[in-house]
Parts: structure tokens; C-alpha cells; sequence
């Protein structure tokens, strides 16, 4: 069985017309969010909606409670995805070869480093910039810590004409200039934050003038700027419903290539920050699963530093430090957790999507912590092999597609291994300079310590 072809590409004609919804799939209905007033009473969901009606666009609102299973893609969003969709599907026969895995063992990855913005961001980034553009919104408000979601947002709104600014962590301003200078090209405005154009960040520089920022102060930056200004809406890269939903055209896309491949997964491996594009990834294959066309194992790979969905509690927790989200039912290390600076900054958020974190709540997906030095490893054993250099975040599924192949081969078992690769890692030179250097080192959680120094 099987294909002996490399590549499964798809033409644009093949893009699915619908995102997977798997809220209507769960085995119990999802926790729904919780707000509080100043004085302690709690916000009915109503009074929630209307907040967030401040921030949001009506439609993503709606996509994130919504009970229908498929929701119908824009024509207009499918004509963008046109411009890189579908991604590419590859059997990675040279990293099999280097590893000396047998015929039974065979590894696929599903390559979203082919987005203008060098990873799955835009998948999202789109259709938010088009919902926004419909209800008449002018400029798009969001925090960005190493760049990638402000330069898929940056991309998206110059596609539709609404201006977007970013807040981006002063220390990633000022060390990655180059993600920088791709928004402003975009069209995008960047702002070093804190900045003294809000009253979060005045407050923050009125106490520490020199303060490098954080993703939490960044939020509340944005945020800020969405509520005051009518015209003005702010936006998400992960974590939230309707960002999952929007995810799920690549593991739609891949059923569709492992088909082509004349194979069916037995592991489907994800890395997880906020989870958006494990659930990209992994909802299709569950929801195939329900179909019974499907036994794969899902499994969340996320970095022993911010070890969330495998050393974290399950309970209601804000969505950032300041405390400007709703609180969310999932699993979580506290809002105000600060993650040791590992280079896949993509990975450092204290909380995980409520939907993922109620799937693997539910059993239904299984979660692991690695560390970055073996993520390094496995990353450079994959750019020398396949020729991509992953993401550092993607290396976190690399390194776990690796183990699972290594562990079929030491048990005699044939296994079909699948892994979203979600991005590039051209940006992150400056992390594999510090890796080939061998300077990276590994940070224990529970301590907040290195291991290695
Ligand atoms: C942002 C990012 C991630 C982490 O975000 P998720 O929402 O968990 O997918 C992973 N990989 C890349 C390349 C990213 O840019």
C-alpha cells in the first residue's frame, strides 16, 4: 500500500469551501466564558457578548458559540487562500533515510511555511481582516511578541485596506527588527510597547520608564485602543474558538493529500503555544474519527518550559495578565506566569485554547513536553534532510514526529506518522546562530531554573 510519490500537491480548485467546527462534535458542550464587573458580580452572557462586540467583528462572536459542524468560507476569503492554498503535503523520505527507518515506518508533513507570512498565522489573519472590513472597520489594534501574527495581520489588513497597528514587546522590537520592517512593509503600523500613546502603557512607564514590555501590556495597549475608537477593532491569533475554526483547513486539506498518499495516519502530531494550529491539524482527523475512518492518535506537542497542557491545572483563567479577557475554562499555569525566554517564542503562553484543553480533558488528545535543546537537534536533523529550516516552534513536532518513528522501529511495529510543519524559521536566525554556537540551554519548569548551563 501506499503511494511512491513525494509531494501531494493540490490545485486551488480544491480548497475547502467550509471550516470544521468541532464544538457540535465534543462529548460535552464547552465550558462556556465567565466575566465579572468591577464590584464582583458576575457579567450574564449577554453583557459579555456586548463587550466583546466592542472588540470583535459580530461573525467571529457568533463562529465562536456556534452549533452548526460546518461553517461556509467567504468566496471572497478563498480567493486570497487561492494565493498560497493548499499547502503543500510531503513524505519526508530523506529524513526517513537518515534515520534508517524501515518500510513500515513513514513520516508526512503538512507545510504551512509557504503563507506570505511564513506560517499558518494568515489562515486566520485573513478572514478576521474580512469580517472587519464588512462591518465597515478601519483599523485592526493587536500585540505581537516575536512578529509573527502582527505580520500575518499586517498582510491581511493591507489586502482589505484597513490600517493595522501593532504593539509589539519592546525587547522583540528592538532584538528582531527584521519581522519589523515586514509589517511596516505591509502597510502596518509597529509600536515599541509600553508606548505612551495609551493609558496602560503610560501607567506602566510612569513606574518603570525603562520597562522592556510584555505580551501582557501589549494586550492591554491594544485593547485599549479597540475600546475607545468605534472604528477601531482588535484581534486574536490563537487560543479563541473561531481562530481554531479557521485553522481547520489544513487538516481538511491534508485528509485530502493522505488520500492521494494512499495512506492513513496513525499519529497526528501538532505543536501547541495557544493550539490554533494543532487544532488546524488535529479537529478534521477527530471529526474522521467520529465518521470511523480514522484510529490516529492526537497528539500536542508543547516545550517543557511553559509545559501547559501536561503540568498545568484545569480551571477558569483569564486569557492575559492584565485581566482585560473573559476568564476561559482551561488548562493553564496562572495569568501571571512568565515562561523562562525559550526561542519558540510562539509556545511561551500560560494558558492553551479551551477546545484543546477540553479534547485532552476528555481523553481525547494526548500531550508531551520536550525540551528546546533536543527540538534544536531535531530542527537541524530535518533542515539537513528535507532542506526546510522549520520554525522553532515547528521543531517541537518534528521532534516528536522523530520519536514516534524511532519507537515503532525499536518495537518491530509499522507506523504512518503526520505533523503540521507551521512555519519557517528565516526569522529565527538569530536562535539557530545561538544553537550551532551550542549556547541554547534547557529551563525546568517547576524550578524556573536552566538544567544545563
Ligand atoms: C504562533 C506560532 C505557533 C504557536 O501558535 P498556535 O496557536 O499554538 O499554533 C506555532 N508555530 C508557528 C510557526 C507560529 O508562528
Amino acid at each position: 500500500m501506499g503511494s511512491d510519490k513525494t509531494r501531494f500537491g493540490l490545485d486551488e480548485t480544491r480548497i475547502p469551501e467550509a471550516w470544521y467546527n468541532v464544538i457540535p462534535d465534543l462529548k460535552n458542550p464547552p465550558a462556556p466564558p465567565k466575566a465579572f464587573a468591577p464590584d464582583g458580580t458576575e457579567l450574564t452572557m449577554d453583557q459579555i457578548g456586548e463587550r466583546l462586540g466592542m472588540i470583535f467583528p459580530a461573525e467571529c462572536i457568533k463562529q465562536e458559540m456556534s452549533p452548526e459542524r460546518w461553517i461556509d468560507i467567504p468566496g471572497a476569503v478563498i480567493d486570497v487562500y487561492k494565493t498560497y492554498r493548499p499547502s503543500p503535503l510531503l513524505r519526508a523520505r530523506q529524513l526517513e533515510r537518515v534515520l534508517g527507518l524501515p518500510a513500515g515506518v513513514k513520516i508526512f508533513y503538512k507545510y504551512e511555511g509557504v503563507s506570505p507570512a511564513g506560517s499558518h498565522k494568515p489562515n486566520t489573519a485573513i478572514p478576521q481582516a474580512y469580517y472587519n472590513k464588512l462591518e465597515g472597520i478601519t483599523k485592526i489594534s493587536t500585540e505581537t511578541g516575536a512578529g509573527q501574527w502582527g505580520s500575518a495581520l499586517s498582510i491581511a489588513g493591507a489586502l482589505y485596506g484597513i490600517d493595522v497597528e501593532v504593539f509589539m514587546v519592546k525587547v522583540s522590537y528592538e532584538q528582531k527588527p527584521y519581522r519589523r520592517i515586514l509589517m511596516e512593509t505591509y502597510g502596518g503600523t509597529v509600536h515599541a510597547s509600553p508606548t505612551d500613546l495609551t493609558e496602560a502603557g503610560r501607567h506602566v512607564l510612569a513606574m518603570d520608564p525603562d520597562s522592556t514590555g510584555s505580551l501582557g501590556i501589549a494586550i492591554s495597549e491594544a485593547v485599549e485602543v479597540a475600546i475607545k475608537d468605534p472604528g477601531t477593532h482588535y484581534a486574536l491569533g490563537s487560543v479563541l474558538n473561531h481562530v481554531c475554526l479557521h485553522q481547520t483547513i489544513i487538516g481538511q486539506e491534508a485528509i485530502e493529500q493522505m488520500r492521494l498518499a494512499e495512506e492513513e495516519p496513525d499519529v497526528v502530531i501538532g505543536c501547541v503555544g495557544g493550539g490554533s494550529n494543532f487544532a488546524g491539524i488535529a479537529f478534521p482527523y477527530y471529526h474522521r474519527k467520529l465518521e470511523g475512518k480514522s484510529n490516529a492518535r492526537l497528539l500536542a506537542v508543547e516545550p517543557k518550559a511553559c509545559p501547559t497542557l501536561t503540568a498545568g491545572e484545569y480551571r477558569y483563567d483569564l486569557g492575559d495578565e492584565a485581566g482585560m479577557t473573559p476568564q476561559m475554562l482551561m488548562y493553564t499555569l496562572g495569568h501571571d506566569f512568565v515562561p523562562a525566554g525559550i526561542h519558540a517564542g510562539g509556545l511561551r503562553y500560560h494558558g492553551d485554547s479551551p477546545l484543546v484543553s477540553q479534547l485532552v480533558h476528555e481523553g481525547e488528545v494526548e500531550a508531551v513536553a520536550v525540551d528546546q535543546t533536543a527540538c534544536f537537534d531535531a530542527a537541524a536533523q530535518f533542515a539537513r534532510a528535507e532542506g526546510i529550516l522549520p520554525a522553532p516552534e515547528s521543531s517541537h513536532a518534528i521532534l516528536a514526529a522523530i520519536n514516534e518513528a524511532k519507537a515503532a522501529q525499536a518495537a518491530g511495529e509499522d507506523r504512518c506518522i503526520l505533523f503540521n510543519l507551521s512555519g519557517h524559521g528565516h526569522f529565527d536566525l538569530a536562535a539557530y546562530a545561538a544553537y550551532n554556537a551550542g549556547e541554547l540551554v534547557d529551563f525546568d519548569f517547576a524550578a524556573g531554573t536552566t538544567l544545563e548551563e
